[in-house]
């Protein structure tokens, strides 16, 4: 449940580091620490005890301001930045992956303590991920190039792919660190300079990678990084024309807003990765035991706060019955508990706003007619803690058939038909992720043919890989993360022609 940590025997697992006092809490800009020009600070909380952390230097337009003008500076044509040879780049990249693996278990630690996930899901998957990440993309570094294209015999034309610029990242609570890295690596592998915005709830991670930046040698103003609210500092890098483009992971909503002021300011660039409401589909050949713990990872992984959790899970009616007692089994070994222990595998939600809206519909779920089978509530009184919950015999017209919960809540539909199931599964604004079970190869691929998302997993739930693309279609995103695709939504293209006027 906690992944690979499962095949670790206990002895040899990781164990969480003792934080004293959290070292890094300013605005990072230049290579610099930086109190807030407003002066003001913002409490980031443990969401498993409600104590406050530590107090963060809150950013807001002047802190981006000067953060957008070190970037430009570190992108001027002369300056060590744009000068830097790409395998030197690359090899800042492996070296700062180096600094993330030796500070691994402390940014594990700092991130189940401001996220509230399991220290060891922390430290296997978001750090693998992190470091596999910078590594990936420090291996692209000098492989970026254009091509030579063949046009009418009196003309030679070339492209270059140069940076985009100057690139704001806009980053969600869910995985902090791992979708900084996702937008982080592949704009410096292809030499453009960075401004940062962690989210409120959890800005630590990012503000120690800060430190990993300076120490790595990155040049200044190559990366800097504002903590500070959505709606001022956030706000403040989707509308500045000093900003070329724009990277966000969050809510479809607020994508819209930064689009929007994307578009108004000076349109610059906008990848996003947004909601989903992610379809799977167990038709009755399917290995079922697979089935069930593959797509309970995925609905309950992370406390259901994953873009991809798996949210509405269509079972062939032959199986229907026997998925669901397997599922509820299958819950009952979820262990519920302080992060930072190692055999918990389930966390609290991440603030009061979104435990509210996971009751709330759970709360209409109820009403709305579908059975509860499992779990239902918070844990306790007065703790962010939900229990893993299922519900069996929900309707396509229900509210938690339709929004997005962001929770850990597990919806089983029944069907009949594979033509009836696709058009269920598509009926949908999201299009991020689903999955197919099956034993069926034939299936397999024409399900997931026909399937409107940017990922289809066969046999498989959450199966992330750095060197495959990432996003969503319809309203779950524009653009991909990850993989070769990445480098394209971090490049401009330049066509430089050239007259030839001595001809054969
Ligand atoms: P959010 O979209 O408001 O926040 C994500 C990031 O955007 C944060 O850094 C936030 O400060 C910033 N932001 C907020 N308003 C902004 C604005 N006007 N301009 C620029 N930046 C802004 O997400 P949330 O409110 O924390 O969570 C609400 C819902 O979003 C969740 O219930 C979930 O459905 C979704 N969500 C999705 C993901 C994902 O991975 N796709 C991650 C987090 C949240």
């Amino acid at each position: 449940r906690n992944g690979v940590a499962d095949k670790i025997p206990a002895s040899d697992l990781p164990q969480p580091a003792k934080i004293q006092r959290v070292i890094y809490t300013k605005i990072f800009i230049n290579n610099e620490w930086h109190m807030s020009v407003s002066g003001r600070t913002f409490p980031t909380l443990n969401p498993a005890t409600g104590d406050t952390i530590c107090e963060v230097q809150e950013a807001d337009k002047e802190d981006v301001d000067k953060a957008v003008a070190a970037a430009k500076a570190a992108m001027q044509l002369d300056s060590a930045w744009r000068k830097m040879e790409p395998p030197r780049r690359g090899r800042l990249l492996h070296k700062l992956a180096d600094l993330v693996e030796r500070d691994r278990k402390l940014l594990a630690t700092l991130e189940s303590l401001d996220t509230g996930k399991p220290f060891l899901q922390a430290f296997f998957t978001d750090l693998e991920g992190s470091i596999k990440t910078l590594h990936y993309y420090g291996g692209w570094a000098d492989k970026i190039h254009g091509k030579s294209l063949p046009v009418d015999e009196t003309f030679v034309c070339l492209t270059r792919h140069e940076p985009i610029g100057i690139c704001g990242a806009i980053i969600p609570w869910n995985f902090p660190l791992l979708m900084l890295m996702w937008k982080l690596a592949p704009a410096l592998s292809c030499g453009n300079t960075v401004v940062i915005k962690p989210a409120e709830q959890t800005p630590l991670t990012a503000l120690h990678i800060g430190s990993l930046i300076k120490e790595a040698g990155f040049p200044a103003g190559v990366v800097n990084i504002v903590p500070g609210f959505g709606s001022t500092a956030g706000a403040a890098i989707a509308s500045h024309e000093g900003i070329d483009k724009v990277a966000f992971t969050g809510s479809t909503e607020v994508g819209q807003l930064i689009k929007e002021a994307a578009a108004k300011s000076n349109l610059k660039r906008v990848t996003l990765e947004l909601g989903g409401k992610n379809p799977c589909i167990v038709f009755a050949d399917c290995d079922l035991q697979l089935a069930v713990e593959e797509i309970q990872k995925g609905a309950f992984y992370n406390q259901g706060q994953c873009c991809t959790a798996a949210s509405r899970v269509f079972v062939q009616d032959r199986i229907y019955e026997e998925f669901v007692r397997r599922s509820i089994e299958n819950a009952k070994k979820i262990v519920i508990g302080d992060p930072l222990d190692p055999q918990t595998t389930h966390g609290p939600q991440i603030d009061q706003q979104q435990f509210e809206k996971i009751i709330d519909l759970i709360e209409s779920g109820k009403k709305e007619g579908a059975k509860l089978e499992y779990g239902g509530g918070a844990v306790g009184e007065k703790s962010l803690f939900i229990q893993p919950t299922i519900f069996s015999e929900v309707k396509d017209s229900m509210r938690i058939a339709k929004e997005e919960i962001f929770g850990p809540v597990l919806c089983i539909f029944s069907f009949k038909s594979k033509q009836e199931v696709i058009e269920r599964a598509n009926n949908s604004q999201y299009g991020l992720v689903s999955a197919v079970f099956t034993t069926s190869m034939d299936r397999a691929l024409s399900v997931s043919g026909a399937l409107e998302t940017g990922t289809v997993w066969i046999n498989c739930y959450n199966a992330m890989h750095v060197q495959t693309p990432f996003g969503g279609y319809k309203m779950s995103g524009n653009g991909r993360e990850l993989g070769e695709y990445a480098l394209a939504e971090y490049s401009e293209v330049k066509t430089v022609t050239f007259k030839m006027n001595d001809s054969m």
